[in-house]
């Protein structure tokens, strides 16, 4: 397909697959085992390993699958999430952070393993992650980082060397972490799940859960009845009240750019002070394009 870009204000991964154009729920539904809200990554991927169970499974999805934030987002393969390990064993021990950095190590080999099972070419690429800082009065907190990750066996070190355009303070470098495209990984993911039997609504909002057993889903365009409902919409529509008290919009931007000569990083990196600044490159147009935003 033709790509949207340059110059639309569209993601990278939107502007170069194809739109989805799956039927919305149109009267009352079936009886599912398990219906799923939300057709981001977290509802896609559960749907697809429920049917792949045997289970009988529907997506429902509001707008179009895999164009909120999932479509919108840098899709770094990571288990580096800034300098979160040593404020995780400090704060719950360190086997929860333990558990929590290996699930994470883990979900980058299933993504992969997955993507070649499925035949589906996401641009899927090694990268190493970084979290760099330019102010030397910060070496000491990624420091502490690089020594709490190590502890608990995740790919981490400490290095001034990056290959960014300027220059940093330090970085924690996590080696073994990768890049890909999320829109193909993901369209290709729901292909298999509608090839094995799985049902997606597209435009068909979720209003409310009625628990029983079966439960029901109320959407806009009728109910549907399942054994277990998943709420992966990412904003909550269920019991707005409570979850609306923790919840909070947050926008950020990012832009493409494509440069003159091939100055690319490979490496994938984000700041540790704020504002905070992502960047990236992927492959695009038989070159790369530069991705960065904060
Ligand atoms: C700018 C940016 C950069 C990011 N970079 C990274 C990164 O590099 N690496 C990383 O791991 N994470 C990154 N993230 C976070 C990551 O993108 C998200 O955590 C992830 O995409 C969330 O997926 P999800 O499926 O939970 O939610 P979503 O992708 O938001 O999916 C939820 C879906 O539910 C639908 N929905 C909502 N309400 C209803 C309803 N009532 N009824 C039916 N459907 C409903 C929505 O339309 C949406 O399609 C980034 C996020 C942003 C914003």
């Amino acid at each position: 397909m033709t790509a949207r870009l340059p110059g639309d204000e569209i993601s990278l991964w939107l502007a170069t697959t194809a739109e989805t154009n799956y039927p919305p729920l149109t009267a009352d539904g079936d009886t599912f085992d398990v219906a799923i809200v939300g057709g981001g990554i977290s509802g896609i991927l559960t749907a697809w390993m429920y049917q792949k169970e045997g289970l009988k499974t529907a997506l429902v999805e509001k707008d179009h699958i895999i164009a909120n934030t999932t479509g919108n987002t840098t899709a770094k393969l990571t288990s580096q999430h800034n300098l979160v390990y040593h404020y995780l064993i400090d704060k719950h021990g360190k086997q929860i952070a333990k558990a929590f950095g290996q699930a994470n190590q883990r979900a980058i080999e299933d993504i992969d393993a997955l993507a070649q099972s499925l035949g589906i070419d996401c641009d899927f690429e090694p990268a190493d992650a970084h979290v760099y800082t330019q102010e030397s009065e910060r070496l000491q907190s990624i420091e502490n980082e690089v020594k709490a990750a190590k502890s608990l066996g995740l790919p981490a070190s400490f290095t001034k060397t990056t290959d960014l355009p300027f220059s940093a303070a330090g970085a924690i470098k996590f080696t073994d972490q990768a890049q890909f495209h999320p829109r193909k990984f993901l369209l290709g993911v729901a292909a298999d799940y509608i090839a094995t039997g799985g049902v997606i609504y597209e435009q068909t909002e979720a209003l409310d859960i009625s628990p029983a057993r079966p439960s029901i889903l109320k959407t806009k365009n009728g109910e549907l009845k399942a054994e277990s409902i998943i709420v992966a919409s990412k904003y909550p529509f269920w019991r707005k009240e409570t979850f609306d008290k923790a919840t909070w919009v947050k926008l950020s931007y990012a832009l493409g750019v494509v440069l003159r000569e091939d100055r690319y990083p490979r490496g994938m990196y984000i700041s540790a002070e704020e504002p905070v600044r992502t960047i990236r490159s992927h492959p695009y147009n038989k070159g790369r394009i530069l991705i960065f935003g904060g």
